[in-house]
């Protein structure tokens, strides 16, 4: 299955501009306004004209990586428009002005007591643990939402050259709202979502729902071809997708990078990244996090601006063993890394190598000698044991600032978003000596 859908990814791909002119054609030919945007700026551009010829000020959305790409949510308020999120994950995110950590599940990094906290606070309900006063609220709130919308803004997973069709996965009923009852419709899909043929469906609709949330299929497939046909009928009067470039062409132009853009943004690879799992999804300070994040990200925005994510990798593969589509991540990475380094390398300045710098390679030096001697290595957890009360509490050391932060800035940024864990106050050979030898 991996198989076929890469086959179906990398035949696309090859000839994107093919399948992309086929996409248009038959989505027109639907009553779908098809719109072209060269990048961010111009796609943000492209909505807000949308919204502005209608006058509109409901907006709706349902979610989608590609506006949080482009931070569309940024530009719209900028001009006075406020959307509102709908999907429950995205919305709880939007009530906290945070961003989301995953890109399947965007407010994972949340308790239920932080939900409730937010809720009484933004929404004003009374304090509740209970899960269903909490998904009830927000129904109730957003149902309203969507009856108001004028507009509604929606990603896109597929989109189908042979027949102009979008698709659309989701759990909620957010996304089939969002499309169907506004009168008009508009979609924000990167260029790479194209698939040839309505019967490639099948092998992505069983590879994304399975690599994405562990489900046989998602609760709704939203397949829309252009424009409601009959007055009488349901859905949307007007039906805009704006195909989005925005770097994507510079990744197809070198046969390496050319696999990023067979992701189908299942979020697997997050899910079986030590990295990612233990640092979560902010501390990549980007939109997408973890291993395709760590390689699309530099792609997007440049190596200078993202110099350090390829790095931040273990390179360990269990991110291409999982992979739906089988990108080989770590090849990619190897890739952005030689990138940077060549560009140190040349003399430029904007693709400084991190391990170049010398600081780096003297700390790491140090830390190879000590940790390769048993005395140093019991010498310096001992040390840390003792140096970490200064900033441990309650089990773990929680973010760390001022002065500490300024002597050893790894200890500011590492704990901005995560808590680190302490150095258990009896190594395994201590508690094996003293506790478990048979004596
Ligand atoms: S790189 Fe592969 S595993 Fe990661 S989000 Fe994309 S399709 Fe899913």
């Amino acid at each position: 299955m991996r198989e076929k859908a890469r086959q179906i990814k990398d035949e696309t791909l090859l000839h994107l501009d093919k399948y992309l002119e086929r996409f248009a054609e038959n989505a027109e030919r639907a009553g779908a306004t098809i719109h072209w945007a060269r990048d961010g700026r111009e796609a943000c551009q492209i909505v807000l004209n949308l919204i502005n010829e209608r006058g509109a000020k409901n907006v709706v959305k349902s979610k989608s990586m590609a506006t949080e790409e482009i931070h569309l949510n940024a530009a719209l308020e900028k001009a006075g428009i406020n959307p509102i999120e709908t999907d429950l994950g995205e919305w709880i995110i939007q009530l906290a002005g945070e961003t989301p950590s995953h890109i399947v599940v965007p407010a994972i990094h949340k308790t239920k007591g932080q939900i409730a906290d937010l809720f009484v606070e933004k929404v004003g309900i009374e304090p509740t643990g209970d899960v269903d006063v909490l998904t009830r609220t927000a129904r109730r709130i957003l149902r309203r939402r969507f009856a108001e919308a004028e507009i509604g803004v929606s990603g896109v997973n597929f989109g189908v050259a042979e027949t102009g069709t979008v698709l659309i996965l989701e759990n909620e009923g957010n996304a089939r709202l969002t499309t169907s009852l506004p009168k008009t419709h508009i979609a924000v899909m990167g260029i790479e979502k194209i698939i040839p043929k309505f019967t490639d469906l099948d092998v992505f609709l069983k590879l994304l729902p399975r690599s994405g949330t562990g489900q046989r299929l998602t609760t709704y497939q939203s397949l829309i071809t252009g424009t409601k046909r009959n007055s009488s009928d349901e859905g949307p009067e007007a039906v805009h997708i704006v195909l989005m470039d925005n770097g994507r062409s510079k990744m197809l132009s070198h046969p390496v990078t050319r696999q990023s853009l067979a992701c189908i943004r299942c979020g697997a690879c997050l899910n079986a990244c030590p990295v990612y799992q233990a640092v979560g999804g902010h501390a990549y300070g980007s939109v997408y996090p973890g291993p395709i994040g760590a390689v699309i990200t530099p792609q997007l925005i440049g190596n200078e601006k993202a110099k350090q994510l390829p790095f931040a990798s273990s390179l360990c593969g269990a991110c291409r063993e999982v992979c739906p589509v089988k990108i080989d991540i770590p090849e990619l990475l190897l890739h952005l890394r030689a990138e940077i380094a060549d560009g140190a390398a040349n003399g430029k300045k904007s693709a400084t190598a991190p391990v170049g710098k010398t600081i780096e390679r003297f700390g790491f030096g140090v830390y190879g000698l000590a940790w390769s001697s048993a005395g140093f290595y019991r010498l310096g957890t001992k040390t840390g044991r003792l140096m970490q009360k200064l900033v441990a509490k309650n089990g773990k050391i929680g973010r760390v600032s001022g002065l500490l932060a300024e002597i050893a800035p790894p200890l500011g940024n590492w704990t901005e978003f995560r808590d680190a864990p302490t150095i258990a106050q009896k190594s395994f050979r201590e508690i094996w000596k003293d506790d478990l030898a048979v004596k």
